[in-house]
């Protein structure tokens, strides 16, 4: 029982305090519910889009085409396209033509925007296709992303952006080259829970943070394409780290603003085979310069979790889920105190982060102003990933003080 449900039942002054938020246009907050009345997991849940149908052509004019086909382009991020302001599915890249020619009737894509990967290069020639958006086994977002700029075409990539800090680096190199974006698929940043967490943080309602946990977990299965190239090293680059890990290395420095100075790390044994190229289990903490610390764990074989702890110096603060497609909450409580933000998609099905993401790109074309989720954070987590993996291997703890990553 939580310190709050035996205030509750004990018949003490818990004040049910519902934090009032100025200027969040379209995000309801809180409403006259509290964290004991809706336990996260007893949220209605969200229908996913597939069933939407695209916008009729015409209102929405930055083309992107989607380069590979498999589970999170076909389940989230297509369909997303339905409800945005701004983007269109344009193009299809697929080793599969049957399967993109499927997807292009579907969509409305005409099948002259469907390349494979051998013809992929002449994508310059269309006008019809902006963008690309990598979504692909993590090690082969490098080369495609190169190829993609020499075409003249802006790049969303999928997280993590590359296996090696060489890969991300030459991915930022080859975006400045070509004058181009590279954005990085980190949806969590389009996610309106988490924008308001952070404000909520930043405003100074739960005092300074001093420690943040994070928690990223599923249960892998082989049975299924998309969990058989998570476990081989070539293509993922690592294991629960590289998946899922890393929306806790990205969170803590946005929960935090701030980055880590040292982490350490350590890799729980496995003996089960399918975990013989990558990490099963793995947990790291980094130390700050301000003194916060942040603990993380993910893991490829316990029950799915996506969970993030912020200790606050006024309230200790809960997201759970916190990465999740929908549903996501925060619970902020300490002495007397619950707030709680509920998912707006309750009130407002049009909102959704992958939309808010795909959008995202043109309207910092049109506007100039600056990306959410740029390659260099990208390549920030792909460096910090590599010291957590380095730590683990040497058994102490590993610098990450390199300044600033957005002077690099
Ligand atoms: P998936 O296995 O379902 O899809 C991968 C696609 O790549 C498939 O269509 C497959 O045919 C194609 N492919 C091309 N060359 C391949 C090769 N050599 N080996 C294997 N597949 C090959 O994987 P997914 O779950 O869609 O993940 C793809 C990317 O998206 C990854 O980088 C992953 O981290 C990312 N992802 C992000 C989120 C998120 O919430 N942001 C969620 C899921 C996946």
């Amino acid at each position: 029982m939580s310190s709050n449900e035996q205030s509750n039942s004990s018949g003490s002054q818990t004040r049910r305090n519902i934090l009032k938020v100025a200027g969040t246009a379209g995000l309801a907050f809180g409403g006259r519910l509290a964290a004991q009345d809706i336990p996260p997991n007893h949220l209605a849940p969200r229908p996913a889009p597939q069933s939407i149908r695209p916008l009729p052509e015409g209102r929405r004019t930055f083309g992107y085409a989607i380069i590979g086909l498999g589970k999170y382009a076909v389940n989230q991020i297509i369909p997303a396209f339905a409800e945005c302001k701004h983007a269109r599915l344009a193009g299809l890249v697929s080793g599969d033509r049957q399967k993109a020619e499927r997807i292009a009737a579907a969509y409305d894509v005409p099948t002259k925007n469907i390349y494979s990967y051998d013809n992929f290069d002449d994508i310059k020639n269309n006008p019809d296709i902006d963008a690309v958006y990598i979504i692909l086994p993590n090690s082969l977002h490098a080369d495609i992303a190169e190829r993609a700029f020499k075409a003249g075409k802006h790049v969303m990539c999928e997280k993590p952006m590359a296996t090696s800090v060489e890969d991300a680096q030459r991915m930022v190199d080859a975006s400045r080259r070509a004058n181009k974006q590279l954005m990085i698929g980190y949806r969590c940043h389009f996610d309106p829970i988490t924008q308001r967490t952070i404000e909520l943080i930043r405003a100074g309602h739960i005092g300074k943070p001093r420690v943040i946990t994070t928690e990223n977990t599923d249960a892998l299965s082989v049975e299924d394409p998309s969990g058989q190239w998570r476990v081989r090293r070539a293509l993922s680059g690592g294991g629960s780290l590289m998946d899922l890990g890393i929306y806790g290395v990205n969170a803590s420095r946005y929960l935090l603003n701030e980055d880590p100075i040292e982490v350490t790390a350590v890799i729980a044994p496995s003996s089960n085979p399918i975990f013989s190229e990558v990490e099963d289990i793995i947990s790291w903490t980094f130390r700050y310069k301000s003194g916060a610390l942040a603990h993380g764990n993910s893991s490829f074989s316990t029950a799915a979790t996506s969970r993030f702890g912020i200790q606050g110096e006024k309230l200790t603060a809960v997201m759970d889920p916190a990465t999740g497609y929908y549903n996501n909450t925060f619970k902020a409580s300490g002495g007397d105190e619950v707030h709680v933000l509920q998912d707006p998609m309750f009130q407002i099905p049009a909102l959704n982060q992958f939309s808010a993401q795909l959008d995202h790109l043109p309207e910092i074309l049109a506007s100039g102003a600056p990306s959410k989720a740029t390659g260099l954070e990208g390549l920030q987590d792909v460096k910090l990933i590599q010291a957590i993996y380095r730590a683990a291997a040497l058994r102490r703890p590993v610098s990450t003080d390199w300044g600033d990553w957005r002077k690099i």
